[in-house]
């Protein structure tokens, strides 16, 4: 009787924590790498996690970001299970897991659009260089083929402290630092709405994508042979540079 009960316990937990992996899945990772890279010599390394910022284009929300005078470091952090697969430029990557093959965007790309946020908010970056890194937890086995740094969540302070060359003073690394927290939207609604925006547009782009259409344009999609494999084009290149693998 006792052990029954204890099994329908444990059933419901099981079930709870699978309608609830994904964002659990994220957020353990993130925690992973903020206590990582808490780690880091304090004075010198300052950290904001999990920041939002309010964009033209609605909001961005940046997992991590370091901020040193030697360089600042935009970081995104995946928690996903499987073969990654991928390269630079191409606008999907794939998840390989139990021979089904999983269609996630490319985190260097989503990345990027971070660093334009962060460009676009504080105009004093424009013209700096903001180095862009990409962390897989240990689930996952990376194989990817990239000029950006994607690497396992446990090398990142290796990586960070790798940068030597002073590119900051301590005044800007301090009005940087900031200005962030200034604009960093605290707000749980705002956060709420952001969570739905990225849940909406994520839909949006895998209806178009069934339809065979371009998800940024609503171009049809071509079939194409490259030195990486098949994959599908937007017609409207070199206009639209939307491709995926297939
Ligand atoms: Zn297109």
């Amino acid at each position: 009787m006792k052990i029954g009960v204890v099994v329908l316990v444990l059933i419901s937990i099981l079930i709870l924590i699978k309608s609830y992996e994904s964002k659990v899945k994220g957020y353990v990772g993130e925690k992973l790498v903020a206590k990582k890279l808490s780690k880091l010599n304090k004075r010198k390394y300052k950290i904001i996690n999990n920041l939002l910022l309010k964009t033209l284009k609605g909001t961005a929300q940046i997992d991590h970001i370091v901020i040193s005078q030697y360089g600042i470091f935009v970081i995104e952090t995946k928690n996903y299970k499987g073969i990654i697969t991928g390269n630079e430029y191409d606008d999907n990557w794939n998840q390989i897991l139990f021979n089904n093959k999983e269609v996630l965007r490319n985190p260097i790309k989503q990345n990027n659009g971070h660093i334009k946020a962060l460009k676009d908010v504080i105009p004093a970056l424009r013209y700096k260089k903001i180095n862009s890194i990409i962390l897989f937890t240990k689930r996952s086995n990376l194989k990817v083929n990239t000029e950006t740094t994607v690497i396992y969540y446990n090398k990142v302070n290796k990586v960070i402290k790798r940068s030597r060359k002073k590119e900051f003073t301590k005044e800007e690394v301090d009005y940087i630092y900031k200005k962030l927290n200034e604009l960093n939207i605290d707000c749980f609604k705002q956060r709420v709405v952001h969570v739905k925006n990225v849940k909406r547009n994520i839909k949006e782009a895998e209806k178009k994508l069934r339809k065979n259409k371009c998800p940024r344009c609503g171009g049809k999609l071509k079939k194409k042979k490259g030195k990486y494999g098949k994959f599908k084009r937007c017609k409207n290149y070199p206009e639209c540079t939307f491709r995926i693998n297939i």
